[in-house]
């Protein structure tokens, strides 16, 4: 079978996609990339639609080994927003018009059931936007309050599907439970977005492939693909930078695997690249999210350091990425961009 044979599979076999993540030549690459941005188009259309991010806290009571969040990394300022700053964030946002608002943070039990539930409540009274909560692994009970408050969507990354490095990234957590923490989150009507890192230290290109999978057996609604970035002051503060090729392909086999999927261009392929996000765009994503934490704490949700935009007014970096985005060719949407699976339209 010759690639493009291959790129137009419906269904691709595990050995399959590890051999298109071995592609190095660099015409192979712009065939998986247009064929990527073909699928693309024909199941999300043109449009790329936005999410804003308001990082409520940093602080957090995990140790992910390769996160500058993580509990230990005692060398972080660590700080909380108001209920009233998220809420006016949110305002802001939405008079952007977009509307998706992401309530992002560490695990910080601080935000206990009632403080999210009332943000959301408060969201919801203001607006008709989209809510989607990316606090980390919490309890079932937290995640169905938080639904019936007026919740609509969870973004939960599995991160690795190996179940061995997974427990050795995150030490007091397994895979199963997360896989399980997403399972329910579907269930009781959470829109589901997980994902993974890439080149962190000690994965292969099979774990990826499984990464990939394990998307597709989840059924997400969106799955993220960024490089893993090293933090200082972290156990993996001198391995090397997950590399900007590498995620783009697994971004494009990605689409090519998931289809009818929301799929960002992440923040850290645009850090580590600087056209990460047109290069996203163009080889399979279909979404943006742009930082609006106000000052001074963007600057201090350092995950990974250089973060693209952190140090920039959030108006004026949302500004420059929409014309960005525009400067492809491509459209903003003006709306929630709920799941695509949602409606049992035929593509597009
Ligand atoms: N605490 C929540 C969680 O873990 O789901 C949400 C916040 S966490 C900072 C969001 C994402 O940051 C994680 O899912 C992880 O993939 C990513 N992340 C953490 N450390 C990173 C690093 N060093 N490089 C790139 N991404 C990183
Ligand atoms: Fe905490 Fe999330 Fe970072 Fe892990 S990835 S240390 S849970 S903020």
């Amino acid at each position: 079978m010759n690639l493009q044979e291959l790129l137009h599979k419906d269904e691709l076999t595990r050995d399959e996609i590890i051999y298109l993540l071995h592609l190095t030549d660099k015409e192979d690459l712009q065939q998986l990339y247009a064929r990527a941005d073909e699928v693309r188009a024909q199941y999300c259309g043109d449009e790329v639609h936005l999410r804003g991010i308001i990082e409520i806290s940093n602080f957090c009571e995990q140790n992910c080994v390769y996160c500058g969040l993580r509990q230990d990394n005692n060398s972080l300022p660590r700080y909380r927003m108001t209920p009233e700053e998220v809420i006016e964030t949110a305002r802001i946002i939405t008079n952007l018009g977009i509307f998706t608002i992401v309530l992002q943070s560490g695990e910080d039990n601080h935000f206990d059931t009632d403080i999210i539930s009332y943000i959301i409540y408060q969201i919801r009274q203001q607006s008709n936007a989209a809510i989607t909560l990316s606090l980390g692994e919490r309890t079932f009970d937290e995640y169905r309050a938080w639904k019936i408050a007026g919740a609509d969507r969870y973004l939960l990354k599995h991160e690795t599907a190996n179940a061995n490095l997974y427990e050795s990234y995150h030490l007091k957590q397994k895979l199963s439970e997360r896989v399980d923490h997403l399972k329910f989150l579907k269930s009781i009507g959470y829109q589901i977005g997980s994902g993974n890192l890439i080149g962190l230290p000690m994965q292969t290109s099979e774990d990826l492939a499984d990464d990939i999978l394990l998307c597709k057996e989840l059924d997400l609604d969106m799955a993220a693909f960024g490089p893993f970035i090293p933090s200082p002051n972290t156990p993996y503060q001198h391995k090397l930078s997950g590399e900007a090729e590498l995620t783009l392909k697994v971004t494009a086999i990605a689409r090519l695997v998931l289809k009818k999927v929301h799929i960002p261009a992440t923040t850290a392929l645009d850090t580590i690249d600087p056209i990460g996000r047109e290069r996203g765009l163009t080889a399979g994503a279909n979404i943006v999210m742009p930082d609006l934490t106000p000052f001074p704490y963007r600057e201090q949700y350092q995950i990974y350091p250089g973060k693209r935009g952190s140090q920039d007014d959030p108006l004026e970096s949302t500004a420059r990425l929409q014309k960005r985005i525009e400067a492809l060719g491509r459209k903003i949407s003006y709306k929630r961009g709920d799941s695509l699976k949602l409606d049992l339209q035929q593509p597009l």
